[in-house]
């Protein structure tokens, strides 16, 4: 069944998916291609195959707002940091642990 939205300018599938409590069909439009709303799974729900799994955890970032690479860089940076410290002879703020350092 067509769902129009928009003001009439988007026709598209209705989301098939049905309320266990009321019986009623949900009057959602379809996400492209896929018979359900963005609220009942038309959405991707991920990799499913271990090949798509394995990629996903390769670019995927784990959490915060930086990548595995962005960390590493940081890492790296801050390796550098205590060496020149080191070298300096001033303490290093996690080096000490004090943080008004
Ligand atoms: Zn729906």
């Amino acid at each position: 069944m067509k769902s129009v939205t928009a003001g009439g300018r988007i026709v598209c599938l209705r989301c098939n998916a049905m309320s266990k409590r009321t019986r009623v069909q949900c009057g959602g439009p379809a996400v492209r291609s896929k018979t359900k709303c963005r609220f009942h799974g038309g959405r991707s729900t991920g990799p499913v195959t271990e090949q798509g799994k394995q990629r996903s955890a390769q670019a995927k970032t784990i959490h915060g707002n930086d990548t595995r690479l962005d960390r590493q860089v940081n890492r790296l940076d801050m390796k550098r940091l205590r060496l020149y410290a080191r070298i300096l002879g001033v303490p290093f703020r996690s080096d000490v642990g004090d943080k008004r350092l």
